[in-house]
Protein backbone atom coordinates (compact mmCIF):
# COMPACT_ATOMS: atom_id res chain seq x y z
CA UNK A 1 0.00 0.00 0.00
CA UNK A 2 1.54 3.42 -0.49
CA UNK A 3 1.28 6.46 1.67
CA UNK A 4 -1.66 7.93 -0.26
CA UNK A 5 -3.74 4.85 -0.07
CA UNK A 6 -2.61 4.21 3.67
CA UNK A 7 -4.08 7.65 4.21
CA UNK A 8 -7.56 7.73 2.33
CA UNK A 9 -8.08 4.48 3.85
CA UNK A 10 -7.65 5.68 7.49
CA UNK A 11 -9.36 9.17 6.62
CA UNK A 12 -12.41 7.37 5.51
CA UNK A 13 -12.13 4.53 8.67
CA UNK A 14 -12.25 7.12 11.40
CA UNK A 15 -15.36 10.10 11.71
CA UNK A 16 -14.85 13.23 9.41
CA UNK A 17 -14.70 15.62 12.80
CA UNK A 18 -11.58 13.32 13.93
CA UNK A 19 -8.39 15.53 12.90
CA UNK A 20 -4.79 13.43 11.66
CA UNK A 21 -1.96 15.01 12.24
CA UNK A 22 0.62 13.22 10.52
CA UNK A 23 3.93 13.07 12.72
CA UNK A 24 7.08 13.59 10.18
CA UNK A 25 9.80 12.62 12.29
CA UNK A 26 12.58 11.79 9.65
CA UNK A 27 10.50 11.64 6.76
CA UNK A 28 11.63 12.63 3.31
CA UNK A 29 10.25 15.56 1.54
CA UNK A 30 8.47 13.16 -1.05
CA UNK A 31 6.87 11.41 1.62
CA UNK A 32 4.82 14.08 3.19
CA UNK A 33 4.37 15.47 -0.31
CA UNK A 34 2.49 12.54 -1.07
CA UNK A 35 0.64 12.84 2.08
CA UNK A 36 -0.48 16.59 1.49
CA UNK A 37 -1.59 15.98 -2.07
CA UNK A 38 -3.76 12.46 -0.71
CA UNK A 39 -5.48 15.27 1.29
CA UNK A 40 -3.65 16.26 4.71
CA UNK A 41 -4.39 19.11 6.44
CA UNK A 42 -2.14 18.68 9.45
CA UNK A 43 1.30 17.75 10.09
CA UNK A 44 3.46 16.79 13.15
CA UNK A 45 7.09 17.63 14.27
CA UNK A 46 8.95 16.90 17.36
CA UNK A 47 11.11 19.45 16.52
CA UNK A 48 12.01 22.90 15.42
CA UNK A 49 15.18 22.65 13.42
CA UNK A 50 13.10 19.41 11.69
CA UNK A 51 10.30 21.22 11.24
CA UNK A 52 12.45 24.00 9.42
CA UNK A 53 14.27 21.47 7.39
CA UNK A 54 11.09 20.18 6.22
CA UNK A 55 9.26 23.40 5.27
CA UNK A 56 12.14 24.67 3.45
CA UNK A 57 12.22 21.18 1.59
CA UNK A 58 8.45 21.63 0.71
CA UNK A 59 8.78 25.48 -0.25
CA UNK A 60 5.36 26.40 -1.44
CA UNK A 61 3.42 22.80 -0.65
CA UNK A 62 4.49 23.88 3.34
CA UNK A 63 1.79 26.37 3.12
CA UNK A 64 -1.17 23.94 2.17
CA UNK A 65 -1.20 22.31 5.76
CA UNK A 66 -1.04 23.44 9.31
CA UNK A 67 1.96 22.11 11.78
CA UNK A 68 2.08 20.95 15.10
CA UNK A 69 4.56 21.33 17.67
CA UNK A 70 4.31 17.74 18.91
CA UNK A 71 7.58 17.40 20.33
CA UNK A 72 9.12 18.87 23.70
CA UNK A 73 9.23 22.48 23.85
CA UNK A 74 12.28 24.01 24.82
CA UNK A 75 12.25 26.94 26.35
CA UNK A 76 15.26 28.65 24.72
CA UNK A 77 13.36 27.76 21.43
CA UNK A 78 9.81 28.93 21.67
CA UNK A 79 10.86 32.42 19.30
CA UNK A 80 11.83 29.97 16.46
CA UNK A 81 9.27 27.25 17.65
CA UNK A 82 6.28 29.91 16.50
CA UNK A 83 8.70 30.79 13.53
CA UNK A 84 7.73 27.44 12.22
CA UNK A 85 4.43 26.22 14.02
CA UNK A 86 0.96 27.18 13.42
CA UNK A 87 -0.39 24.84 16.77
CA UNK A 88 1.70 24.02 20.06
CA UNK A 89 -0.01 21.23 21.84
CA UNK A 90 3.36 20.75 24.11
CA UNK A 91 2.50 23.69 26.45
CA UNK A 92 3.56 22.27 30.27
CA UNK A 93 4.45 25.43 32.12
CA UNK A 94 3.15 28.83 32.61
CA UNK A 95 6.74 29.93 32.32
CA UNK A 96 6.44 28.84 28.21
CA UNK A 97 2.60 29.67 27.97
CA UNK A 98 3.75 33.14 28.84
CA UNK A 99 7.07 33.08 26.88
CA UNK A 100 4.61 32.48 23.53
CA UNK A 101 2.07 34.90 24.55
CA UNK A 102 5.09 37.44 24.68
CA UNK A 103 6.05 36.59 21.43
CA UNK A 104 2.65 36.31 19.97
CA UNK A 105 1.53 39.82 20.96
CA UNK A 106 4.81 40.89 18.84
CA UNK A 107 3.47 39.71 16.16
CA UNK A 108 -0.06 40.23 16.81
CA UNK A 109 -0.87 36.82 16.27
CA UNK A 110 -2.89 34.65 18.38
CA UNK A 111 -1.41 31.26 18.99
CA UNK A 112 -3.74 27.62 19.22
CA UNK A 113 -1.75 25.67 21.74
CA UNK A 114 -2.91 22.32 24.23
CA UNK A 115 -1.12 21.41 27.44
CA UNK A 116 0.33 18.16 27.54
CA UNK A 117 -0.66 15.82 30.23
CA UNK A 118 1.85 13.45 30.94
CA UNK A 119 -1.26 10.56 32.39
CA UNK A 120 0.69 8.00 32.88
CA UNK A 121 3.23 10.04 35.00
CA UNK A 122 6.27 8.42 33.38
CA UNK A 123 9.96 9.74 34.18
CA UNK A 124 10.78 10.00 30.75
CA UNK A 125 7.74 12.14 29.44
CA UNK A 126 6.60 15.44 29.24
CA UNK A 127 3.66 17.53 30.51
CA UNK A 128 1.70 18.24 33.80
CA UNK A 129 0.84 14.97 35.59
CA UNK A 130 -2.77 14.00 35.87
CA UNK A 131 -2.94 16.12 39.08
CA UNK A 132 -6.19 18.05 38.51
CA UNK A 133 -5.74 21.00 40.60
CA UNK A 134 -2.48 21.81 39.31
CA UNK A 135 -4.38 21.35 35.73
CA UNK A 136 -7.02 23.59 36.69
CA UNK A 137 -4.64 25.97 37.67
CA UNK A 138 -2.37 26.22 34.53
CA UNK A 139 -5.83 26.51 32.47
CA UNK A 140 -6.59 29.52 34.89
CA UNK A 141 -3.51 31.45 34.20
CA UNK A 142 -3.27 30.31 30.50
CA UNK A 143 -7.15 31.84 29.82
CA UNK A 144 -6.39 34.81 30.46
CA UNK A 145 -2.96 35.62 28.29
CA UNK A 146 -4.54 37.56 24.90
CA UNK A 147 -2.62 35.91 22.56
CA UNK A 148 -2.49 32.33 23.33
CA UNK A 149 -6.27 30.29 22.18
CA UNK A 150 -6.44 26.95 24.95
CA UNK A 151 -7.89 24.62 22.10
CA UNK A 152 -7.67 21.48 24.29
CA UNK A 153 -5.34 19.30 25.84
CA UNK A 154 -2.73 16.33 24.62
CA UNK A 155 -1.53 13.06 25.76
CA UNK A 156 1.18 10.21 24.87
CA UNK A 157 0.36 7.57 27.56
CA UNK A 158 2.88 4.93 28.28
CA UNK A 159 3.32 2.65 25.11
CA UNK A 160 1.97 -0.82 25.30
CA UNK A 161 1.78 -3.87 22.84
CA UNK A 162 -1.76 -4.46 23.17
CA UNK A 163 -3.96 -0.74 22.50
CA UNK A 164 -6.90 -2.01 25.06
CA UNK A 165 -4.05 -1.32 27.84
CA UNK A 166 -3.66 1.91 26.79
CA UNK A 167 -7.77 2.84 27.29
CA UNK A 168 -7.64 3.46 31.01
CA UNK A 169 -4.93 6.42 30.65
CA UNK A 170 -7.75 7.90 27.52
CA UNK A 171 -10.22 7.77 29.55
CA UNK A 172 -8.57 9.35 32.36
CA UNK A 173 -7.06 12.33 30.10
CA UNK A 174 -11.00 12.89 28.63
CA UNK A 175 -12.81 12.96 32.37
CA UNK A 176 -9.83 15.41 32.94
CA UNK A 177 -10.38 17.12 29.73
CA UNK A 178 -14.48 16.89 30.63
CA UNK A 179 -14.07 18.21 33.79
CA UNK A 180 -12.44 21.18 32.80
CA UNK A 181 -15.07 22.36 30.11
CA UNK A 182 -17.92 21.43 33.43
CA UNK A 183 -15.88 23.85 35.59
CA UNK A 184 -17.65 27.08 34.12
CA UNK A 185 -14.28 28.81 33.06
CA UNK A 186 -16.45 31.31 30.53
CA UNK A 187 -13.37 31.78 28.24
CA UNK A 188 -12.49 28.28 27.41
CA UNK A 189 -13.42 27.04 24.63
CA UNK A 190 -11.92 23.88 24.11
CA UNK A 191 -12.44 21.62 21.21
CA UNK A 192 -9.24 19.30 21.10
CA UNK A 193 -8.18 16.29 22.76
CA UNK A 194 -5.37 15.21 21.09
CA UNK A 195 -4.70 11.14 21.82
CA UNK A 196 -3.92 8.54 19.82
CA UNK A 197 -0.93 7.22 17.52
CA UNK A 198 -0.43 4.15 15.26
CA UNK A 199 -1.06 1.53 17.42
CA UNK A 200 -3.90 2.85 19.20
CA UNK A 201 -6.22 5.19 17.50
CA UNK A 202 -9.19 3.18 17.18
CA UNK A 203 -9.29 2.71 21.40
CA UNK A 204 -8.24 6.30 21.29
CA UNK A 205 -11.27 8.02 19.24
CA UNK A 206 -13.62 5.58 21.32
CA UNK A 207 -12.36 7.25 24.52
CA UNK A 208 -13.36 11.01 22.73
CA UNK A 209 -10.54 12.01 21.24
CA UNK A 210 -10.56 14.31 18.12
CA UNK A 211 -6.92 14.73 17.18
CA UNK A 212 -5.32 11.33 16.44
CA UNK A 213 -1.23 11.87 15.79
CA UNK A 214 0.24 8.97 13.11
CA UNK A 215 3.32 8.13 12.02
CA UNK A 216 4.29 4.33 11.55
CA UNK A 217 0.59 3.31 10.28
CA UNK A 218 0.93 6.25 6.95
CA UNK A 219 4.51 5.62 5.86
CA UNK A 220 5.90 2.41 7.34
CA UNK A 221 7.89 1.50 9.86
CA UNK A 222 10.55 4.09 10.73
CA UNK A 223 14.34 2.56 10.05
CA UNK A 224 15.76 4.83 12.60
C1 LIG B 1 6.08 9.77 16.62
C2 LIG B 1 4.94 10.38 17.31
C3 LIG B 1 3.63 10.02 17.00
C4 LIG B 1 3.28 8.96 15.97
O1 LIG B 1 3.76 7.73 16.36
P1 LIG B 1 3.43 6.41 15.48
O2 LIG B 1 3.43 5.32 16.49
O3 LIG B 1 4.52 6.29 14.49
O4 LIG B 1 2.11 6.63 14.88
C5 LIG B 1 2.60 10.67 17.67
N1 LIG B 1 2.85 11.60 18.60
C6 LIG B 1 4.09 11.97 18.93
C7 LIG B 1 4.28 13.02 19.97
C8 LIG B 1 5.18 11.38 18.29
O5 LIG B 1 6.42 11.75 18.64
Amino acid sequence: MSIKENYLRIREEIPGHVTIVLAAKTRTREEMLEVIDAGATDIGENYVQEAERLQGELGEDAKRVRWHMIGHLQKNKINKALGVFDVIQTVDSLQKAVDIDTRAAREDRIVPVCIEINIGSELTKAGLDPDYPVIRELVEEIIVLDHLQLEGLMTMGPRFGDPENSRPYFKKTRQIFDRLQASGFPDLHMKTLSMGMSNSYRVAIEEGSTMIRLGSLIFGEREA
